[in-house]
């Protein structure tokens, strides 16, 4: 019996879906533990190819329970949608399990979050819109609505009038909008609309009631029982709210200490941390990203990885293996092992730089780690090492020996900067394209 927690160790979009999905043949047990329908991930199985956004990337295996644990935020609609999805794949979903006190994302949350990115200006966090920020903030306020409250039905009604008021004062007084030329004008009337909103949530709740558990009485059991668990992460260490580049994160733990909270298990129960890194950069959104290139390289990672979200389609920001960031995830995280993802994206490269170090420009120093302040973090320039490229397919590798030396030699650069073992390389998104080193 273990725990497993998959995190994230680079800024969110590693594969961790993937190495779920490929885990969980072994787990009888896995626990989304936070985040919402803000990210997704993508996994590729004998199934078909899913986009998952909320539902744990367990789910494809019918003995393997799933639980949205109570750090998760749920949009009810969305998930919905997603297990609409799901059915019409074959997967009926019997395995799902929502965490009584998961918190919910309100209509109100996606449009506070457009009319906050408004007022942000050219100085926008460049958010999904999909209301996740503004539910942890509701969450933190004390004012959230939780899974539980929608099997109340009474008493959902009467704090949603209080909710609704509340937001409608924000609108006129603070925000001033929804005016007759407001884009936002339609957005503003049905998610400040209580009865069309108890409508809608209270159905929802309907076909949600029968997954809805205890999640922690769940958890407790299978630790009981010995069985193996899995704890997934959403995004990664450079999105983590306290850890990440500030204000350029994400409202939750993406770190292992977000497992224990937003699993509900204790944090000593955890017994192996895999850190989930792709073989180079990606990002979403705004912020520094030292390593971003906006050259073809740039480009050729991106087409070549089908570097676009999963959630949002929007393209992301590229560039080289930051081994500076990664290191900073490890100290955090405490990885057991890495698990290294889209080996295969680098294939076609001659040679092939990896950030070892940061340069700030401004005082020449030397940057060994992450700073506090996002400024001096956008301002320093990456210190690279040339490895050479294999310019070799190695989606066909099963075997470390069958990738070839140039590869390899690659996987043990990056281990040895690390300073954790990697234990998987994928070449490929297929279960049969993950690489599992003695
Ligand atoms: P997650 O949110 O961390 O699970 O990551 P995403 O699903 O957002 O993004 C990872 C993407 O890379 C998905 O489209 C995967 O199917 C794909 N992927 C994962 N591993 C590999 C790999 O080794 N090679 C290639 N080419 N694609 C991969």
């Amino acid at each position: 019996m273990s725990v497993f927690a998959v995190v994230g160790a680079q800024w969110g979009d590693e594969g961790k879906g993937r190495v779920v999905d490929y885990l969980a043949a072994d787990a009888s047990l896995v626990i989304r533990y936070g985040g919402g329908n803000n990210a997704g991930h993508t996994v590729v199985n004998p199934h078909g190819h899913f986009k998952l956004h909320l539902v744990p990337s367990g789910i494809f295996h019918r003995a393997t329970r799933n639980l949205l644990g109570n750090g998760v935020v749920i949009h009810p609609p969305a998930l919905l949608d997603e297990l609409d999805h799901l059915a019409a794949a074959g997967f009926n979903c019997s395995n799902l399990f929502i965490a009584d006190r998961a918190h919910l994302v309100m209509p109100w949350h996606l449009l506070l979050d457009q009319l906050e990115e408004r007022e942000r200006g050219a100085a926008r966090l460049g958010t999904t819109s999909r209301g996740i920020g503004p539910a942890y903030v509701d969450k933190v306020a004390r004012r959230g609505f939780r899974m539980i409250d929608l099997l109340e039905p009474d008493a959902f009604r009467e704090r949603l009038g209080v909710a609704v008021g509340r937001v409608r004062r924000l609108v006129d007084s603070y925000y001033q909008a929804g005016g007759p030329d407001d884009e936002l004008a339609g957005p503003i009337r049905e998610a400040t609309d209580s009865h069309r909103i108890a409508e809608e949530y209270l159905a929802a709740a309907a076909r949600l009631a029968p997954h809805v558990v205890d999640g922690q009485a769940l958890v407790d059991e299978a630790l009981e029982r010995g069985e193996t668990i899995l704890l997934e992460g959403q995004l990664g260490t450079m999105r983590d709210l306290d850890w990440g580049v500030y204000p350029y994160v994400t409202s939750s733990s993406p770190i292992p200490g977000g497992a224990s909270l937003g699993a509900g298990l204790p944090a000593v129960r955890i017994d192996k941390v895999i850190g989930v890194a792709k073989a180079y950069t990606t990002a979403v959104g705004a912020g520094p990203l030292p390593t971003e290139l906006d050259d073809g390289h740039g480009t050729s990672l991106r087409e070549r990885g089908a570097e676009y979200g999963t959630s949002t389609g929007r393209p992301r920001r590229c560039g080289w293996y930051d081994a500076v960031a990664v290191r900073f995830s490890v100290r955090l995280a405490g990885y057991s092992s890495i698990a290294l993802t889209k080996l295969d994206v680098l294939d076609a490269f001659e040679s092939i730089q990896v950030c070892v170090a940061y340069r700030d420009p401004a005082t020449e120093a030397r940057w060994e780690t992450v700073p506090a302040s996002a400024s001096v973090y956008g301002r320093l320039e990456p210190v690279y090492e040339e490895l050479a490229g294999w310019q070799t397919d190695t989606a066909s590798a099963r075997s470390w020996t069958d990738l070839p030396a140039p590869a390899r030699a690659y996987v043990e650069r990056i281990e040895s900067l690390a300073g954790v073992p990697i234990s998987h390389v994928s070449v490929g998104p297929a279960r049969e394209q993950m690489i599992v080193r003695s």
